[in-house]
């Protein structure tokens, strides 16, 4: 799942649940379940220089700093439900950068297969979809939760 919908999702829930502990459990586990929903993900470079990363995570990078920034702005008077949400839900995948890495490749090495286990990756257009579909229920939901 790209991470803006993770990011979304995060603060959604950090925002409707505000119990910082609960919303931390709820924003992790969260983002493997919405691994577990067919959804596209652009191909991860091999190679691990700018250029590539830029290539392959910009796009969505652009995408889930304008998301938080706008919601930072929406809702400025809990910025810090918001930073809390996104952290934990952004979690997930930012561990899997180490994923080769010690001595997060032994330590984690249960987390890392359970997480490539739950992907369930479709074609671009279906799993676009998808996303915009949960993108949709998300703002939904905010909407609801602004003032
Ligand atoms: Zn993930």
């Amino acid at each position: 799942m790209l991470l803006t919908v993770h990011i979304l999702a995060g603060s959604t829930f950090a925002l409707a649940l505000v119990n910082p502990y609960y919303t931390a459990v709820l924003c992790f586990a969260t983002h493997l379940v919405l691994d577990a929903i067919p959804h596209w993900n652009y191909p991860v470079p091999k190679a691990r220089n700018l250029k590539t990363f830029y290539q392959a995570f910009g796009p969505d990078l652009i995408m889930t700093i304008s998301v938080f920034l706008a919601l930072l702005v929406v809702f400025r008077d809990r910025w810090y439900l918001v930073i809390w949400g996104a952290f934990w839900s952004a979690l997930p995948d930012y561990l899997t950068l180490y994923k080769k890495e010690k001595p997060f490749k032994t330590l984690l090495k249960p987390y890392y297969n359970f997480h490539d286990k739950v992907q369930f990756e479709v074609n671009k257009g279906p799993g676009i979809a998808f996303q915009g579909f949960t993108v949709v229920i998300l703002v939904l939901i905010l909407l609801g939760l602004a003032n």
